[in-house]
């Protein structure tokens, strides 16, 4: 069974360049943020693919020993983010196989929706699994079709599933890209020098190696890349635009351009709406850091209320920590934020971050600033209330887990222990991000599932 849903990742390629597996891990090295569980690239050096992957971060997977070992002028690598129990080196990315038709090697970001009941049919065929991703699905298809030519191949097989992906092919010679036709998940194009083409999740990989952002690969869009020549395809029927706003609202990185527009100032305008929508009178208004910083600016400027950085982040936390024997109080959470406790004393504070998944985080940071001696907390969160899980590659765990999809708002400013709560309405939301709003998913505010969502029984077997 696919037991990997929600897979954020970031994914990155390069074609026709001497140094391309370098290039492609710094490219992952910008995309770090997509995911952080496992790192790979695979290369082509025109006859055979040469593949590097292992568990963790790009700056441990990688050193100049591995990276010496990718020679070629085509690249791949992807940044993989699972839920745990999946994160296995079986399950990391770029997949690398051998079929009919000779060497592929994929990878993905996205999720496949109806992974499960193909894989189901496909084992009774006979096929053997050696990872539980939704991904080899995808693989068995392309290796099981009888187009001619490995783009139709690939065509043939996406056509059979649902769901979102957005993902990069290569074989000794090509480099394949395709954004399903809902255009969940980004996917860019970008040129570096003449002859060199660059496909990435995002732009601000493309920033780094000094590519030129050259457009978004258009949901439906396949594009193949070959001898420095770049073809465009559209061979999927045309569907409604679903575009991932939550990439806008938390996932994308601040300077990246994501479906053509920047993703600093939409953040920055959702904080402003949300301050005309719900303001407060207060002393000062902070970020939850990283992720609530330009709101928190848009909403400071529009109230006019000073923001300061109160809360301070280490950047150099890792997923695990050994605690003294003697229990230190909220240790997951003083460990990476500390308050600035001068700014506290006696003051109203507006706290504000881009979402509440399961009410932790805000609840371990209402009490450190209590604590730090603030009069009152009143928390703005810049999205809606999430009450729905994702199944097109954002990792959002059941609904159950949801707190928003299970407490009212007064519950959830209870459960915080803050003194006000409130959320941006999804008009709000949608007027601030595109006002035509239709182009966009919403499935995790409002469980509208554009692509549908998976079979009942999985849902009731794993979600709920
Ligand atoms: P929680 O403590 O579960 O309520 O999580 C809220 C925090 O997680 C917020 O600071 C968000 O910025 C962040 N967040 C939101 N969505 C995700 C996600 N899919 N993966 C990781 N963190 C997230």
């Amino acid at each position: 069974m696919a037991d990997d849903l929600g897979e954020k990742c970031g994914i990155f390629g390069v074609s026709n360049h001497p140094e391309a597996a370098k290039l492609t891990y710094l490219g992952l090295y910008a995309l770090q943020h997509r995911g952080q569980e496992s790192s790979g690239i695979v290369s082509s050096d025109g006859n055979t693919l040469h593949a590097e992957i292992g568990m963790g971060l790009v700056a441990d997977v990688f050193n100049e020993r591995r990276l010496a070992k990718l020679p070629g002028h085509t690249a791949i690598g992807h940044n993989r983010y699972s839920t745990t129990g999946s994160s296995q080196l079986r399950n990391a990315q770029p997949m690398v196989i051998g079929y009919a038709g000779g060497s592929l090697a994929i990878g993905h970001n996205g999720n496949i929706v109806n992974a499960t009941e193909i894989r189901q049919d496909l084992e009774q065929q006979g096929a053997i699994f050696r990872s539980t991703t939704d991904t080899e699905v995808i693989v068995h298809l392309i290796a099981r079709s009888t187009e001619g030519k490995l783009a139709d191949q690939v065509v043939d097989a996406l056509r059979k599933v649902r769901g979102a992906y957005s993902l990069l092919l290569m074989t000794e010679k090509e480099l394949i890209g395709v954004r399903d036709p809902y255009g969940f998940r980004p996917l860019v194009l970008g040129r570096l020098g003449e002859e060199s083409y660059i496909l990435s999740s995002e732009t601000c990989a493309l920033d780094l190696i000094e590519a030129e952002y050259v457009q978004d690969i258009q949901p439906g869009e396949m594009v193949v890349i070959c001898d420095g020549k770049v073809e465009f395809f559209h061979p999927f029927p045309q569907t409604r635009h679903a575009f991932c706003i939550f990439e806008y609202i938390y996932f994308a990185r601040p300077d990246s351009i994501i479906f053509e527009k920047n993703v600093y100032p939409i953040r920055k305008a959702l904080g402003k709406q949300l301050a005309r929508e719900a303001p407060v009178d207060a002393d000062v208004v902070i970020p939850v850091p990283d992720s609530g910083v330009p709101a928190a600016l848009g909403f400071a400027e529009e109230v006019g209320i000073p923001f300061e950085m109160g809360l301070i982040r280490n950047h150099y936390v890792g997923r695990t920590f050994i605690e003294p024997q003697q229990a230190i109080r909220h240790f997951g959470a003083k460990v990476k934020l500390n308050p600035v406790k001068h700014f506290f004393r006696g003051k109203r504070v507006v706290v504000v971050d881009d979402s509440i998944v399961r009410g932790t985080t805000g609840q371990k940071i209402v009490n450190m600033l209590k604590s730090a001696g603030a009069k009152e907390v009143h928390v703005r969160i810049s999205s809606p209330p999430s009450i729905s899980p994702c199944f097109y590659g954002i990792d959002t765990p059941s609904k159950r887990e949801l707190i928003a999809a299970n407490q009212s708002i007064d519950q959830i400013r209870d459960y915080l222990g803050a003194d006000s709560l409130a959320y941006l309405s999804l008009n709000g939301l949608l007027q601030t991000v595109s006002p035509d709003g239709h182009r966009f998913c919403t499935a995790c505010f409002t469980g509208d599932y554009p692509a549908g969502a998976p079979s009942e029984e999985l849902l009731q077997l794993e979600l709920f």
